[in-house]
Formats: structure tokens, C-alpha cells, sequence
């Protein structure tokens, strides 16, 4: 399926000289969400992962449809302060600005198989802070899947020696 035509650029937004690529114009359309998703099901299928992780909020978008899929666990990667339990907690970078992403203690158990979802990849920042804290609990990530890479920006450059699926660039 051609995604592209199901995403909206949005000019200068959330500031000037970005393009923002609005993802809820394929959301809202059942067949090019179904068919998004069941691409990044077909990908994990054969990686025996055990559970999908997410970075807030549209990271849930994409993973908890393929951990349904899949018939397994989604364990979100939020804000700080948002966790009502132990966390353990990464300083990163974003394209916009500077934060801190957090993971419950025990949402993932050492040696456990991981899927990390999000809806785009840009700088990497989010990403690479996703992935910190799942090897800190001693995940093994065993795959990340986009919906879009920002080519342009190089994210990839910090997933060396990760395995990594993206249905668009740009
Ligand atoms: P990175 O950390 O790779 O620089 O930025 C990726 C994160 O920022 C993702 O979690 C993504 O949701 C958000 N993001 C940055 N730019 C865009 C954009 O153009 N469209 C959307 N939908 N998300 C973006």
C-alpha cells in the first residue's frame, strides 16, 4: 500500500520550518491503519518477541494494535511523573527540545524479546532513550518499527546493530 498518501504534511507546525507529518489522517482510515499495522505484524512475527514497548503517545498507537496482534504484553515508555510505580528513568534529546522518558521496574523481565514501536523516526533521540531502558531491565530489543523515517535527519546512525523496519521515508 502506498502509506504516503494517508499522511498530512503540515506546514511550519509545531514551529516555523517544520513539516510535520500529521499520522492521524491514516489512523482515521480503517483499511491504512489495518494495513500499517499488519505489515509491522508480519515483521515481528518471526522474532518470537515477548513484549511491545512505546514511547507516549503515539508510540501506543502503533504498538498496542501489533502486541493485540501478536497476542502478547505493551509495556509504555512515558513522561516522568506519569508511572504511578517505580521507574527507572533516561535524561534525552528530542527534535523540540529536552525531557525524560520512564519505564515501570518490572515491565520487562532480563532476557526478555523486544519490540519497540513509534510512530517516526527523526533525530533518534526518543529511539535510543527507549532503548536504554529496556537494556537497563535487561531487555534484548530484537526489532523497532516506524511507520516514518525523516531520512534526512539520520536516526538511523543511532541504530547501529539494531534491526530496523520503517514503512515510509521522507
Ligand atoms: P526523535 O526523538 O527521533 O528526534 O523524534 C521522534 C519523536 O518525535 C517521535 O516520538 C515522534 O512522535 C515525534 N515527532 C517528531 N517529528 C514528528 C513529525 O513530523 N510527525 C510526528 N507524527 N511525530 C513527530
Amino acid at each position: 500500500m502506498d502509506f504516503k498518501k494517508y499522511i498530512t504534511v503540515v506546514e511550519d507546525w509545531p514551529k516555523e520550518g517544520v513539516k510535520f507529518k500529521d499520522i492521524t489522517t491514516l489512523m482515521d482510515n480503517g483499511p491504512a491503519y489495518k494495513a500499517a499495522v499488519d505489515e509491522i505484524v508480519k515483521y515481528a512475527e518471526d522474532k518470537q518477541i515477548d513484549i511491545v514497548v512505546g514511547p507516549e503517545a503515539r508510540g501506543f498507537i502503533v504498538g498496542c494494535p501489533v502486541s493485540y496482534a501478536l497476542e502478547i504484553g505493551f509495556a509504555p515508555v512515558r513522561k516522568e511523573g506519569k508511572l504511578p510505580r517505580e521507574v527507572v528513568k533516561v535524561d534525552y534529546g528530542l527534535e523540540y527540545g529536552k525531557d525524560v522518558l520512564t519505564i515501570h521496574k518490572d515491565a520487562i523481565k532480563p532476557g526478555q524479546r523486544v519490540l519497540i514501536t513509534d510512530d517516526l523516526l527523526a533525530t533518534g533521540g526518543t529511539i535510543e532513550a527507549t532503548i536504554k531502558l529496556v537494556e537497563e531491565l535487561g531487555g534484548i530489543v530484537v526489532g523497532c518499527a516506524f511507520l516514518i523515517e525523516l531520512s534526512y535527519l539520520n536516526g538511523r546512525d543511532k541504530l547501529n546493530g539494531y534491526d530496523v523496519l520503517t514503512l515510509m521515508k521522507y
